[in-house]
């Protein structure tokens, strides 16, 4: 049998606060001062969670995306995009869109008509995955999954909960086919939970905590609320819950080891 390696955390980020697309507000880690990624994770913003009061609600006007892939997950609220192609959808509370913008693409990302107009809660993630230079000025293609769509398992315990947007945890594999190797998953741990997720050694790994605090590694390094840590290189991870609830997002990719130009708009 080959021995394991504990994953333990290296560094931990804290997200800024920041204004994005026409005004809305995100917990952003990454890029954080003097990190302009974690290849080859580009962005991960958390998007509230805010209670718009009536007519305040803001979304993202066309603006264009090109040679990565947008992966939008919404908790609560809705996002209803639009693209110069003339797709047009609604991701609903639980769902996810992995966009591949690839060649390019011009869209519009906005709260519901009735948000908008009414208010209403709003709370989910988007994350920027860079694709290889091989893979930049592919096809845009969208894969749009609703809550019910996405794989879960739960361990023997029940303690322990994940969604699974990409990769594989608990035995269970993704419906979202990716370009590239990601893991991107959404566990939900109880006091006591104390769970292990088998990780390709190539990848880079990074856990998000979005509510309450986690025990990472076997070290058990602390991470809060808001906080993104950078995991060390090892085949497994080790998630455990504090003395309360935890929800974090657990992330990996392999670097693509290539540069990047960037350009944003806005
Ligand atoms: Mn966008």
């Amino acid at each position: 049998m080959p021995t394991t390696k504990m994953r333990e955390v290296e560094k931990i980020l804290s997200s800024q606060r920041q204004l994005e697309g026409a005004g809305f507000i995100v917990r952003r880690p990454l890029p954080a001062p003097g990190l302009p990624a974690l290849d080859p994770f580009l962005l991960i913003d958390e998007m509230g969670p805010v209670e718009y009061r009536p007519g305040e609600a803001v979304g993202a006007p066309d603006h264009p995306h090109r040679g990565f892939e947008t992966v939008t997950y919404v908790l609560e609220g809705e996002v209803v995009h639009e693209d110069s192609a003339g797709h047009r959808g609604t991701i609903k509370p639980g769902g996810v869109q992995w966009m591949t913008a690839g060649g390019g693409i011009i869209h519009s990302e906005t709260p519901s008509a009735g948000v908008m107009k009414e208010g209403g809660r709003a709370h989910g993630f988007q994350i920027w995955v860079n694709l290889p230079a091989r893979l930049k000025m592919t096809r845009p293609r969208y894969q749009e999954l609703e809550a019910d769509q996405l794989p879960t398992a739960s361990t023997s315990d029940g303690l322990a909960h994940v969604k699974i947007i990409a990769g594989e945890a608990l035995g269970t594999r993704a419906a979202i086919d990716t370009l590239t190797p990601i893991v991107y998953q959404d566990w939900s741990l109880r006091p006591g939970a104390d769970v292990e997720v088998a990780l390709d050694p190539a990848q880079r790994a990074l856990v998000y905590v979005f509510g309450g605090s986690a025990r990472v590694g076997n070290d058990g390094k602390s991470v809060k609320d808001g906080q993104l840590a950078v995991l060390g290189g090892g085949d497994v991870v080790r998630l455990r819950a504090a003395d309360e609830d935890a929800r974090l997002l657990l992330l990996a990719g392999v670097p693509l080891n290539e540069p990047v130009a960037r350009y944003q708009v806005g």
